[in-house]
């Protein structure tokens, strides 16, 4: 077998877009682990609730949390999991100083989420506690209540991306964070995996959505993944799928598909050889 890396975002991809559920990629995985092909995970999600994650799929490998922010890498000591974490984007504590920094040049009206407790999160912003606990959570993003004029969040802006942070309208939300995004971490594990098999391993790539897009550039292969409530982003890249079917289960489909081609490839190319 070619020597390949399977990297695939999560919700919308490998997880269903409303239940979460991954069922049916079940073969796939199962077809992943037998022929011992790595399948690092590649989210928005946070540290604790990639761990999860990770449990429920039975996935023991590397995996990148925050939109491409941090790496961590599992090692075993004295009968338990560890993790050496690589760092591509900031840190929340280098995030805060940058912040600390343009507040004492600068007033803008905001509410930054690092001073309030998770109570007066809910209170103030209306998220449920479930919600306010996962922002609080984020190691590598500071999310703000943004409460002044967008020529002030325009001016915010330029100060942020001079001092080397990316900040990100959502809603009545901003998220501040280092400017990594999903596709830092590849020449990382490519060097990672090169060196365990002695050859640098081709990469699969999955995703549903615009933050997928640099992961699925900087892959061997990509696979955009059907999503149920948006259009696939607009990309062009050489070895190409667009999956049929929505989430998982074109999750499912393409890969055991991709996979069957690229053995078939390789048999014919030792047979030409012989
Ligand atoms: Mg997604």
């Amino acid at each position: 077998m070619t020597r390949l890396l399977v990297m695939s975002d999560l919700d919308g991809t490998l997880l269903d877009h409303y239940s979460y559920d991954f069922s049916s990629a079940l073969e796939a995985m199962k077809r992943l682990e037998a022929l011992q092909i790595p399948l690092v995970l590649n989210s928005s999600k946070t540290f604790p609730e990639m761990l999860q994650i990770r449990k429920a799929i039975n996935n023991t490998c590397p995996f990148v949390v925050e939109n491409g922010a941090a790496l961590y890498v599992p090692a075993q000591q004295g009968g338990r999991e560890i993790f050496e974490c690589v760092i591509f984007g900031l840190t929340r504590r280098d995030i805060l100083a940058a912040m600390h920094e343009i507040e004492s040049r600068h007033q803008f009206e905001y509410q930054a989420f690092s001073r309030m407790s998770v109570a007066q999160l809910v209170a103030t912003t209306g998220l449920g506690a479930d919600q306010a606990q996962y922002a609080l959570s984020r190691q590598y993003t500071e999310p703000l209540l943004w409460k002044d004029s967008s020529e002030h969040l325009a001016e915010f802006t330029a100060m942020c991306n001079k001092a080397g942070i990316s900040v990100i309208r959502g809603g009545r939300f901003v998220h501040l964070s280092g400017a990594a995004d999903k596709s830092d971490c590849m020449g990382w594990l490519r060097e990672f995996y090169g060196k365990r098999y002695g050859r640098t391993p081709a990469i699969i790539a999955l995703g549903d959505s615009e933050n997928d897009v640099p992961m699925l550039l900087n892959a061997d292969y990509a696979v955009q993944v059907k999503s149920p409530v948006k259009q696939f982003p607009d990309i062009s890249h050489p070895r190409l799928t667009r999956t049929t079917e929505i989430g998982p289960l074109g999750w499912n489909n393409s890969l055991l598909h991709l996979l069957d081609e690229i053995e078939a490839k390789r048999q014919k190319k030792i047979m030409n050889i012989q």
